[in-house]
């Protein structure tokens, strides 16, 4: 006979939504509630399924290509962040913009542009193909040079190593992250770091709840959409840790054979995943058994980006 009887969820602290994701959602809403529906978006606006077909529903376009884009039209890039050159093409191509890019994406951007102007090159540790690496390499036209790993480190070939900087992706993991700039420093001596690392608070702050977390339950669930960068990173970090960990973008993707034997269950989210999915989640575990539901502490959020100009 299976045995599925959960005692105990433990929900991390803090899990979901981060401000960069509010602000990219409100933008939307507000732009649809303005001007009408449709309003096109550069990229799913944050990656996350539930997030996308809502604002769908209520009008909103996702595209890739700024082709598909009709004359005149409102057009949102996504909080991942853009290229130059898609930047230069949505002003060419006269749409009317708004730029959900997270505050804390544009800093690194910020960063690249003047590093740049002081001659630096850089080194970007990222996963090839996300679209906000693309959006920060695309800042320049030449000399950033992507790492995903420590063996990509040995082989990256530079055309100068004296004023060399190192910028990273927002959503990676902390403890990798760590582990292929101390690479980076050996090969590079004199490479310039950031001031303050680009891995944003909120990817942090809930890698941090999992730590914790994760030793203290027999399985985590997160709730996270496959495509969502900082999702995947904490069902890894917690399967590092030595706890099956296991992603659903939807409650039904719930199995009950993850809970075989599982006493104790960890529900977090990732940073793109709405409240209402975890509550959903929530909801299937105790319709599955669970008896109780226990909040962990953590730290608390209080950071929030204003909107732009033309939606406050
Ligand atoms: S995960 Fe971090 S960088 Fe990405 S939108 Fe949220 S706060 Fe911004």
């Amino acid at each position: 006979m299976s045995d599925t009887r959960v005692d105990e969820v433990v929900l991390a602290a803090p899990r979901g939504f981060c401000a960069g994701v509010d602000r990219a959602i409100e933008i939307v809403e507000r732009a649809l509630a303005k001007f009408g529906a449709p309003i096109y978006v550069r990229h799913e606006i944050v990656h996350n399924t539930y997030v996308v077909n809502d604002l769908k529903a209520k009008g909103a376009i996702f595209i890739e290509d700024l082709a598909d884009v009709p004359p005149g039209a409102t057009l949102v890039f996504s909080a991942h962040g853009v290229s130059q050159a898609v930047r230069q093409e949505a002003a060419e191509r006269g749409f009317s913009v708004f730029d959900a890019t997270c505050p804390l994406v544009t800093k690194v951007h910020v960063e690249v542009a003047k590093l740049h102007k002081e001659g630096y090159d850089f080194i970007m540790i990222g996963h090839k193909g996300h679209p906000e690496v693309e959006g920060t390499m695309g800042q320049l036209t030449e000399g950033i040079y992507l790492v995903e790993d420590v063996a990509d480190v040995a082989r990256v070939g530079v055309a100068q190593s004296d004023k060399l900087a190192v910028v990273t992706q927002t959503t990676l993991s902390v403890d990798d992250a760590a582990e292929i700039l101390a690479a980076v420093k050996q090969r590079f001596p004199n490479v310039r770091e950031p001031k303050q690392q680009d891995i944003c608070y909120a990817t942090q702050n809930r890698q941090d709840a999992v730590k914790v977390l994760a030793p203290k339950v027999d399985v985590l669930i997160v709730v996270g959409s496959p495509t969502s960068s900082n999702s995947n990173r904490l069902r890894e970090l917690a399967e590092r840790l030595g706890t099956p960990a296991y992603m659903v973008d939807a409650p039904e993707d719930l199995q009950a054979q993850w809970l075989e034997g599982k006493r104790r269950v960890g529900l977090t989210a990732g940073a793109s995943a709405p409240d209402i999915l975890v509550q959903h989640v929530m909801q299937r575990l105790r319709d599955m058994g669970a008896l109780s539901v226990r909040k962990m502490q953590g730290v608390e959020e209080t950071t929030h980006f204003p909107l732009p100009k033309g939606l406050k």
